[in-house]
């Protein structure tokens, strides 16, 4: 029996898979595809906050390797710059989903997770003390806790009847790559209906194209003809259309699954949530759920900390996640030509040029606002921990750097030694540092400089110290368990 079975080696389901292999998890992935191939193209990057997470793992370089910086962030076509924001990573990462997939696989795979393909789930059954996972050929296996990362049609949130609450589509658009007869025109058009887009690829020969559908499509494959139909009722023409790679189709619904977690049963990334691809916040999103749910799965896991501790990824992620659609579903909604949707986008547009407006749509696009609801306290705190260069006794350090092993930090830029968390010195990593300079947080600005700070695996901000240890027992309880016992002689 494997301690978590994690269903769907997309983004999400890999994210998670090394989250809790470095936690030390017995884990393995389940995957319907035969190979890692990723049929058609999906997403074309992410952003901040994402290279951020990527960062805190010592995995970033891989990403920055193959992909290209840009200020990527809009809203409604107004330009959102973040090169002003602290933090490392003021851009986003411009990087095909196939290439997001490979690297990550390559480092699961280096972290040892088994992915066992050409294996489709269809069901599960939970009992107090496991799962069975229910598969199309053979099983079934049997797991102490089952992740859904298996995608928007999450077969795991509907055999769990996890409800999926939120907006209907309201039209449809098709993806494709084909090849053509004429030559297509380049770059956006917006009309009454919606959107519409071509690019010629890298080969030269074939198109990609997202066009909007006049009246939403069924939930079946489309086909050729559907497109065809679609392209000509924009472009009065289907400009020969033929041997298609692919062809897809999405809608602009977004809904989110009533509650995260039913007993041993947990669901991520677009198995949680789903909404329209405008803005590219998919797969950030996902990340972030599963940096946010691994730590606290491996500790429940391992019998560190009480299986309630899952319920604060409900608490964490519903809302973090359930802003950003809000936000996402007003920009695909701004996303026709019609005078009245463009004299919003102008309004939009002109209300962005002030630096408050500006600053708070970047924050959260960008993801480096997030933060979660710990109590009053310092502004740091249920916040991103920022990127700190750090001066220790084994040298200079990044406050990433030591976030690498998923471990939490006591960071102490006091009195070297004045803080004592023996009790916790099986889990928490101490380390004694100094930092010169400001503590700058994105939108916030300027933050008054702590004394030392408590970090989860996640880089999130659990206990903020002023010089004394006031409330860091109860921190370090609540996030990682309690004390270990003396030995007694
Ligand atoms: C046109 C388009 C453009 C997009 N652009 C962007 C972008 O620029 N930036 C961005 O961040 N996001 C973008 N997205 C969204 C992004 O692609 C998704 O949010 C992301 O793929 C979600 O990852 P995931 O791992 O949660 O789910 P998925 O990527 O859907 O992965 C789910 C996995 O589960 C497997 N699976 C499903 N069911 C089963 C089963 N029953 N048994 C076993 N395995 C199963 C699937 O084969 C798949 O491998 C875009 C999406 C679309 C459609």
């Amino acid at each position: 029996m494997n301690d978590v079975t994690i269903v769907g080696s997309g983004p999400t389901g890999l994210m998670l898979a090394g989250e809790l292999a470095l936690a030390g998890v017995d884990v393995a992935i389940l995957e319907r595809r035969s190979t890692p191939d990723l049929v058609g193209s999906r997403a074309r990057g992410f952003h901040s906050r994402t290279i951020e997470i990527f960062d805190q793992r010592g995995i970033v370089d891989r990403f920055l390797a193959e992909g290209q910086t840009a200020q990527g962030l809009s809203f409604a076509n107004t330009s959102l710059n973040v090169s002003g924001f602290p933090s490392r990573h003021p851009y986003t990462l411009g990087l095909g989903q196939s290439h997001i997939e490979r690297i990550l696989l390559g480092w699961v795979e280096e972290l040892g997770v088994p992915i066992r393909r050409g294996l489709e789930v269809t069901g599960f059954a939970q009992d107090d003390a496991g799962v069975d996972v229910h598969l199309a050929d053979g099983g079934p296996l049997r797991t102490a806790y089952l992740v859904g990362a298996d995608g928007g049609r999450s077969v795991i949130r509907n055999v769990a009847g996890i409800e999926f609450v939120g907006a209907e589509a309201t039209r449809s658009h098709l993806i494709a790559e084909v090849e053509v007869t004429e030559e297509t025109p380049a770059g956006i058009r917006l009309d009454g209906v919606g959107i519409h887009a071509m690019s010629v690829m890298e080969d030269g020969r074939t198109v990609g194209i997202v066009v909007t559908e006049q009246q939403i499509g069924p939930a079946t494959e489309p086909t050729l003809a559907d497109l065809s139909e679609a392209l000509t009722a924009v472009y009065g023409t289907d400009f020969g259309a033929h041997d298609p790679r692919w062809i897809s189709r999405f809608t602009d619904a977004a809904r989110q699954a009533a509650a995260y977690r039913s007993g041993r049963v947990l669901l991520a990334g677009d198995a949680a949530h789903i909404h329209p691809p405008t803005g590219g916040q998919g797969i950030g999103l996902g990340v972030q759920d599963v940096v946010n749910l691994g730590w606290k799965l491996a500790q429940v896991v391992r019998g560190v900390s009480p299986d309630g501790l899952l319920d604060n990824y409900h608490a964490e992620r519903h809302p973090a996640t359930a802003r950003v659609m809000r936000n996402v579903m007003a920009q695909a909604l701004l996303q026709r030509g019609d005078a009245r949707t463009e004299a919003m986008r102008d309004t939009i547009s002109d209300l962005l040029g002030f630096e408050g407006p500006r600053a708070q749509l970047a924050g959260l696009l960008s993801g480096l606002d997030v933060g979660y609801d710990l109590g009053e306290g310092h502004p740091l705190l249920g916040r991103r921990m920022p990127d700190l260069d750090l001066t220790t006794a084994h040298g200079p350090r990044r406050v990433f750097e030591l976030l690498q092993d998923a471990r939490p930090v006591l960071l102490n830029l006091g009195e070297p030694g004045s803080i004592d968390i023996t009790p916790w010195a099986d889990r928490v990593q101490h380390v004694d540092a100094d930092h010169t300079g400001t503590w700058e947080l994105p939108v916030i600005g300027t933050v008054p400089a702590p004394v030392a700070v408590l970090i989860r695996p996640d880089g999130h901000v659990a206990w903020v110290g002023d010089g004394t240890q006031t409330g860091l027992s109860e921190a370090l309880t609540t996030w990682f368990g309690q004390p270990a016992k003396k030995d007694v002689a």
